[in-house]
């Protein structure tokens, strides 16, 4: 059974972003994350989480626990956020190109977009810690701005954070079923 370990962005002491209307990225984070675990384990894969509750877990913990789990894959969850609220759109990091991690970040990408609509940002390398520290691929999902208010009306509704989970999970399928 493939091993996927869901990381919610953020949580407890560090609550990510905030939006003008007071919505915090952890909390959006921890929703949609635990939203694609029941998905991915009705689809039949084994799911772990950093944290299934508004807990503070440092990003080298985050990392360890799911080298030490085993998973198959890493899958962050985050908000994206800019002091300019004009930015909009979804992006998709990996820790470098031409490795594994960035072509599920490609489908993941692309199916999460499919399932919100939200403007293409595209895949991004970035050298954060649990895309470094982590031993199996790992992404990282920037799924909308919740500094842009039409996306932080978006990500404050349980029918767009389901979809966020559905079009994640497309992704994941759709990368393995290509391999
Ligand atoms: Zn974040």
């Amino acid at each position: 059974m493939t091993k996927i370990f869901i990381d919610p962005g953020h949580g407890g002491a560090n609550p990510g972003a905030i939006a003008a209307s007071g919505l915090q990225e952890a909390d959006v984070t921890l929703d949609i994350g635990l939203r694609l675990g029941r998905i991915l384990k009705n689809r039949g894969y084994e799911v772990d989480y950093s944290r299934t509750e508004n807990t503070t877990v440092s990003l080298a913990q985050r990392a360890q626990a799911a080298n030490s789990w085993g998973a198959d894959y890493f899958i962050s969850i985050h908000c994206n956020s800019n002091p300019d609220p004009i930015y909009k759109g979804t992006s998709t990091y990996c820790f470098r190109l031409g490795i594994p991690a960035a072509v599920l970040a490609e489908y993941v990408n692309t199916a999460l977009i499919e399932a919100i609509g939200t403007p293409d940002l595209g895949v991004m390398t970035a050298n954060f810690a649990v895309l470094r520290r982590t031993q199996m691929p790992a992404i990282l999902v920037e799924t909308a701005f919740l500094s842009n208010p039409e996306e932080a009306a978006l990500l404050a509704e349980p029918v767009f954070r389901e979809n966020c989970a559905i079009g994640i999970a497309n992704g994941i399928d759709n990368y393995l079923s290509a391999q």
